[in-house]
């Protein structure tokens, strides 16, 4: 494989010197330091790419994006992203967009719970492909690793063992058991990949402060479980804190049955990993809910609902500005027939280059149409807006 990192010397914590290094793991190692200004929204790029949105229309406003490790693999992309060096370079992102992948856990579930395909047994996700049916595919937490290595991501995901929400509590305690297990299968797996000792791993961890995270190799990412239940949330932060990563992902939906975010889920799960370790909301998307969680520690999200509401014609806007209000935004139905002559942008205090260039009559016009162009420039600015939204929250 031809995605290694070079570790530098200039993290405050673990500083270590490349010089240090036998020789063999120098020729081995090429990783630019990174830093990712929090807290952080990362678009979800399902197959590669943002619903709608070309890179080059959102990249100078980008921190980064997620991928969805096991759509790459289905596509067969490993000798693409082999040849080229990782998914960055294939697509020719700029290596200061930070490109986190998931385990693949989530869509395996997917799979398995809505299409009956598989099945969780001890050691992997077994599934049939969902489009060669005679196909059966084995991942691995170190099968995973291996993807995601080869996707060359900056930021990768252990797999888990996800929960939609409706499972007994027996059910949860053998995720919460089942994940700690396959984290560490993981973590071993990401070692043994760049050649690192526990200890080193443990020297080169990131740079945390209350604005950026810095960091100098891939980092990885464990994900807590524990579903509703406060004392296997604790447990299952606890056990996964005790291995050791560099960020902790919230697993499953911290929501009641109305929808309502459960705060004190979200704050078990922040208190159970070290203070130092990045939080990860992972498919927190509602702007309520980002900045409610973000006061109480998780400082990076990711979600599909910006792309995708904008499809369907939600337009997020800053107070005041649109029809429907939220706590920390309102929103334009931009089909609503009131917006038919609108020669206004979609939220005239927008500065993406969709306010800058088209009406809301417009935009409606190409949505009702379904013409991808409307769900560009729907896309475009439902992202700009959430990128300005998490710097409002600085
Ligand atoms: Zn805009």
């Amino acid at each position: 494989m031809s995605n290694h990192f070079l570790m530098h010397s200039d993290t405050k914590k673990g500083r270590r010197n490349s010089e240090s290094l036998p020789q063999e793991k120098q020729n081995r190692v090429s990783f630019t330091k990174k830093t990712l200004t929090l807290p952080a929204f990362f678009p979800d790029a399902t197959y590669g790419a943002i619903h709608s949105t070309p890179f080059n229309d959102i990249v100078p406003e980008l921190g980064g994006i997620v991928v969805t490790t096991l759509h790459m693999s289905l596509l067969g992309l490993e000798a693409e992203f082999t040849k080229a060096g990782g998914f960055k370079k294939f697509a020719g992102l700029p290596d200061n967009c930070v490109v986190l992948s998931d385990s693949g856990g989530f869509q395996v579930l997917s799979l398995i719970k809505k299409n009956k395909l598989g099945k969780i047994t001890d050691d992997a996700a077994v599934f049939r492909h969902p489009e060669h049916t005679t196909k059966k595919i084995t991942l691995t937490p170190s099968l995973s690793q291996d993807i995601q290595h080869t996707i060359n991501s900056d930021i990768r995901v252990v797999l888990d063992v996800p929960l939609m929400g409706d499972e007994s509590e027996k059910e949860i305690r053998h995720a919460v058991d089942t994940t700690t297990r396959w984290a560490q299968e993981a973590k071993q797996r990401f070692l043994d990949l760049h050649s690192l000792t526990p200890s080193e791993f443990t020297n080169t961890s990131p740079t945390l402060t209350d604005t950026e995270i810095s960091f100098s190799r891939p980092l990885l990412t464990a994900v807590v479980q524990g579903g509703n239940d406060l004392s296997l949330r604790r447990e299952s932060g606890a056990a996964l804190s005790s291995i050791g990563f560099d960020l902790f992902g919230f697993g499953g939906w911290p929501v009641d049955r109305d929808g309502k975010l459960l705060t004190d889920v979200i704050e078990a799960f922040v208190e159970s990993v070290p203070s130092d370790a990045l939080t990860y909301g992972m498919g927190i998307g509602m702007p309520d809910d980002i900045e409610t969680c973000y006061k109480i520690g998780i400082k990076l999200f990711d979600c599909v609902i910006p792309t995708r509401n904008a499809r369907h014609g939600m337009l997020f806007v800053s107070k005041g500005n649109g029809e429907k209000s939220g706590r920390t935004h309102n929103t334009v139905r931009i089909l609503n027939s009131r917006y038919q002559y609108d020669l206004s942008p979609i939220d005239p205090e927008c500065d993406c280059p969709t306010c800058q260039n088209a009406t809301r009559a417009y935009v409606r016009f190409l949505l009702k149409k379904k013409n991808p162009v409307g769900f560009t420039l729907a896309s475009i600015h439902n992202i700009w807006w959430y990128l300005n939204f998490m710097k409002s929250l600085r």
